[in-house]
């Protein structure tokens, strides 16, 4: 017992002495200790464990420490841990087939890249020397990585002191509870923020524009379902002009959305495809691009003047095909779609009709998002003292929320059991209850 709670002890100090934290004030950054973990559970050292209902930063799709992605893992690293990308490794070549595999008719090549920033920055690359065009447009509410062109890409408050990569565009996403436009219907919103893009492609003048880039489902701006009409009235548009559609499906892929792709449930085809955290679970750090076979074949006798050392690893690699293999045979991706659709969804339904703190509820499979409010009426945000509570409050009762601005995002593995959806319900409903007393 006391030797286990030295090492979180040990833990913490090493990490307050020597380790500098992402998106941080490094005085302010977080003293949690995770050890070790098993599906939608996580513990630190002397044993106390929390339900992980944020996947982490939403990528643990298959749950921690699956033993066949474990297991894959370790084979892989007996046989060769790592090998450059320039050879031709079987591994590489397998997971490349899997992940195509679930892409549409027409997909058959895969770039792969350490995480999702870098897939973005490659996928953007790849559409800029296709069109012979620069321009990137992306929207508002976004977050596409943390490197020279994605961060700026990205539209949300990460941009603004990263903003050092030129040729990017932003326009506002649709949002209904949040319209831009006015808008009070679904149809409406989606009818009003196509205009929007039309007049916005008009403006920049449209043989300028290489690429739009969205996440199908917005996911850390707040897990906004793209209402009718509205991708398909993107690819028009982009059609029309001769445009690239980059659909990022780093976080909303590989089964979040209860789909292998969050676009299956749009009948949109992009044309490049980015993807990450999901295709693994982050076992082993992968990202790449899922290239349509007209762009990959502008790169058949032209050098592709992109590449990274640790690209198609093998650790990854097999990590990568053990977790689609798994996926598959274990019906996880069916699991996040019933479970979302038959209890995740009622239960926060009811849960904002009990609290009037939950201005909205929305998402699908294991992707849900809990918007708060001071106010029904005006929608005015929670403030972030609030949030900071309910977050200190869920943590103290053993789950780990995802929170971001006045949103707390229902999250889990994709491989969430129903008695730990009942648990995490649970705790959000008496958190809610009780930790906002005396407020307002
Ligand atoms: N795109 C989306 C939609 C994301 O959610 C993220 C990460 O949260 C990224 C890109 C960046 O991925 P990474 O952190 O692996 O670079």
């Amino acid at each position: 017992e006391q030797l286990t709670e030295t090492l979180d002890e040990l833990a913490r100090e090493l990490d307050r002495a020597h380790v500098f934290h992402s998106w941080s004030a490094q005085s302010q950054a977080s003293s949690l200790v995770v050890a070790s973990g098993r599906g939608a559970r996580v513990w630190d050292h002397s044993g106390r464990e929390y339900l992980d209902f944020s996947s982490q930063l939403v990528n643990v799709n298959i749950g921690h420490q699956h033993p066949a992605v474990v297991q894959a893992i370790r084979e892989q690293a007996e046989l060769l841990t790592t090998i450059a990308p320039s050879t031709v490794n079987l591994a590489r070549g397998e997971a490349a087939k899997r992940i195509v595999s679930h892409a549409p008719a027409g997909f058959h090549k895969v770039f792969f890249t350490n995480g999702g920033a870098d897939a973005n920055e490659n996928a953007i690359r790849m559409a800029r020397l296709h069109t012979g065009r620069d321009k990137i447009l992306s929207t508002y509410r976004s977050y596409h990585g943390n490197t020279g062109a994605a961060v700026v890409a990205t539209g949300d408050w990460r941009r603004v002191p990263n903003e050092f990569a030129r040729g990017h565009v932003h326009f506002f996403g649709p949002y209904l509870y949040r319209s831009e436009f006015w808008a009070t219907t679904p149809e409406e919103e989606s009818e009003r923020a196509l205009r929007h893009l039309r007049r916005v492609i008009e403006a920049e003048g449209p043989s300028s524009i290489a690429a739009i880039l969205l996440e199908t489902i917005p996911g850390t701006a707040g897990i906004m379902l793209p209402p009718p009409g509205y991708l398909a009235g993107v690819r028009e548009l982009a059609d029309r002009h001769g445009i690239l559609l980059i659909l990022d499906e780093v976080m909303c892929g590989f089964g979040r959305s209860g789909r292998w792709f969050a676009f299956d449930g749009y009948g949109v085809r992009p044309d490049l495809i980015t993807f990450a955290k999901g295709v693994n679970s982050g076992y082993v750090p992968a990202g790449g691009v899922i290239i349509s076979d007209p762009i990959a074949a502008t790169f058949d006798d032209r050098v592709f003047p992109g590449g990274l050392t640790y690209s198609g690893h093998p650790l990854a690699m097999a990590s990568i095909v053990a977790t689609l293999d798994t996926m598959a045979s274990e019906g996880i991706v069916d699991n996040a779609r019933d479970i979302g659709e038959i209890q995740i969804g009622p239960a926060l339904a009811e849960l904002a009709g009990k609290h009037a703190v939950i201005g909205e509820v929305r998402g699908e499979g294991v992707f849900w998002a809990m918007e708060l409010v001071a106010d029904r009426d005006t929608r005015e945000p929670l403030p972030a003292a609030s949030m900071g509570r309910l977050k200190s409050a869920l943590v103290e009762r053993g789950l780990l929320p995802f929170v971001q601005d006045n949103r707390i995002h229902v999250v889990p593995p994709c491989v969430v059991t129903p008695e730990e959806v009942a648990d995490a319900v649970a705790i959000y409903d008496e958190v809610l209850s009780t930790a906002l007393e005396g407020e307002g």
